[in-house]
């Protein structure tokens, strides 16, 4: 009896580790590992008492909001600047999910385009580089499709990326459970912290996704064929659904293809749903930025002295999030605030805590690719002049050479570099250990590489790596992707 016991112990702890490991490997208090630093901020309180019984709160939404209210449009397409256009007479903004602009037929997809769908406060999401349906390609090749986008869109708009549309929509595949698993483990990878599918995450506890890890959207069938009565009657029931707590942007979708009468059904909905004081009008990539700093800021300190308390908080570093939206927090009340600002919205105060000045979002971004190049010593970039951050796979050696060159008087500091790893390897990613490039000065960097994985659907195909390195070049903050494939 005993040993039947033991047995089935033994056959109980086998399971639940089987299932552990299908589970995703995410750090519970920071899952896309983003950069974190500590910010002060001190609010006075109108006596002693106030201040210890103070009790700050972090908001959902920016400015205390109820609701977020933006829209995603996908693949490369004319009508998106009509479409921008409309959103920004009903002063509404939404995120265009583009292909590269190297797919076939694409050529007029180029980054003026992409340029273009950044204005009037909207901005570029990922949605691969050639569309295809991920679950059914070689694993090498949905990584590919997934993070390469991120370096052409970024460098054509000088703007980071941090959302995905997942290619028709597809992510997972019926005869092969570990497709969205490794699916959802590139996006990881590729930084993408926000997806336009939340069916992505809802049915997917097994694997270990939750609505902390990736935020997403209550999406309104908004494209051709629409019907305002029907959009209306989705928007109501999601305003009172417990679900729309977990993910509050109501978001207009899909596809600009809209005829004649589909935009005047469209302009209904936003003349009704425009302009109401309790909602936040965002893109997509601020709503995901805001949304992770929402769940993983932390207040870790607070010292007391008379009326006042200074305040550490422990939050996400902009370049990481994507953008640098404010955090809101509320608090009862204060006074006055020095570190942050005080703010009224609709008869509330909060505090308006903006990132550290030295904590920026680039402002330019570049793109050197050995894919491209492949003569290392001529590849320069050309937004920051005299730079060179190349990157070479060492097959032999099974490491990656890093050639970082700075040929201008200016001192390239604060670098943070970062090298993404492909499905060959079971580690995300390796933090390459360069702080500074002095002007005139030359360094060669090799990383070695971490076993390749023994399975062929990880290690089979031609493998993707992508150095993503973020720095401040004289005054400005800078970012270049280096990337290469084996
Ligand atoms: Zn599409």
């Amino acid at each position: 009896m005993k040993k039947i016991i033991t047995a089935l112990a033994i056959v109980a702890v086998t399971l639940i580790c089987q299932a552990a490991s299908d589970m995703l490997k995410v750090n519970s208090k920071n899952p896309f590992e983003m950069r974190m630093y500590e910010q002060k901020f001190t609010v006075e309180y109108p006596s002693k008492e106030a201040a210890e019984a103070a009790r700050l709160k972090i908001q959902p939404l920016l400015d205390g909001k109820k609701f977020a209210f933006s829209a995603r449009w996908d693949d490369c397409r004319l009508l998106n600047v009509k479409m921008r256009d409309i959103m920004a007479k009903y002063a509404c903004k939404g995120t265009f999910y583009l292909n590269s602009k190297t797919r076939k037929y694409a050529a007029r997809f180029d980054a003026n385009y992409a340029k273009e769908m950044t204005k009037k406060g909207c901005s570029v999401g990922a949605h691969s580089m050639s569309h295809p349906k991920l679950p059914n390609i070689p694993r090498s090749e949905a990584f590919y499709e997934i993070l390469a986008i991120r370096p052409e869109r970024e460098s054509d708009t000088d703007k980071p990326i941090n959302s995905f549309a997942f290619p028709w929509g597809m992510f997972k595949d019926k005869k092969d459970p570990t497709a969205q698993f490794d699916i959802a483990e590139y996006t990881i990878r590729s930084g993408l912290h926000h997806t336009t599918y939340p069916w992505f995450i809802s049915k997917s506890k097994k694997i270990g996704l939750n609505n902390k890890i990736f935020s997403s959207v209550r999406p309104v069938n908004a494209q051709k064929g629409l019907k305002f009565e029907k959009a209306d009657k989705k928007l109501q029931v999601y305003m009172k659904s417990r679900f729309t707590k977990a993910q509050p942007c109501l978001t207009l979708a899909t596809h600009a293809n809209h005829g004649a009468k589909d935009w005047i059904e469209l302009e209904k909905i936003l003349e009704k749903y425009s302009k109401n004081p309790e909602w936040w009008y965002c893109n997509q990539t601020d709503y995901a930025a805001y949304r992770y700093q929402f769940h993983y800021s932390k207040i870790i300190n607070k010292h007391l002295s008379g009326n006042k308390v200074t305040y550490t908080i422990r939050r996400p570093h902009p370049a990481d999030l994507g953008g640098d939206v404010p955090l809101t927090i509320s608090t009862t009340s204060s006074k006055k605030v020095s570190g942050a600002i005080l703010k009224k919205v609709n008869g509330k105060n909060f505090i308006e805590l903006a990132h550290k000045s030295d904590k920026r979002v680039p402002e330019k971004i570049d793109y050197i690719s050995n894919m491209k190049n492949s003569n290392s010593t001529e590849v320069f970039s050309k937004k920051f002049p005299g730079v060179k951050l190349f990157i070479n796979y060492n097959q032999a050696s099974n490491s990656i050479k890093l050639t970082a060159e700075n040929k201008s008087d200016k001192k390239v500091s604060g670098i943070y570099s970062k090298l993404i790893l492909p499905p060959a390897y079971a580690k995300r990613d390796e933090i390459v250990k360069i702080k500074t490039l002095e002007p005139k000065s030359k360094k060669s960097i090799t990383v070695k590489l971490p076993a390749r994985s023994s399975d062929k659907k990880y290690s089979d195909g031609k493998q993707y790596f992508a150095l993503i390195t973020d720095f401040n070049y004289g005054k400005t903050a800078g970012r270049i992707w280096s990337d290469t494939m084996q």
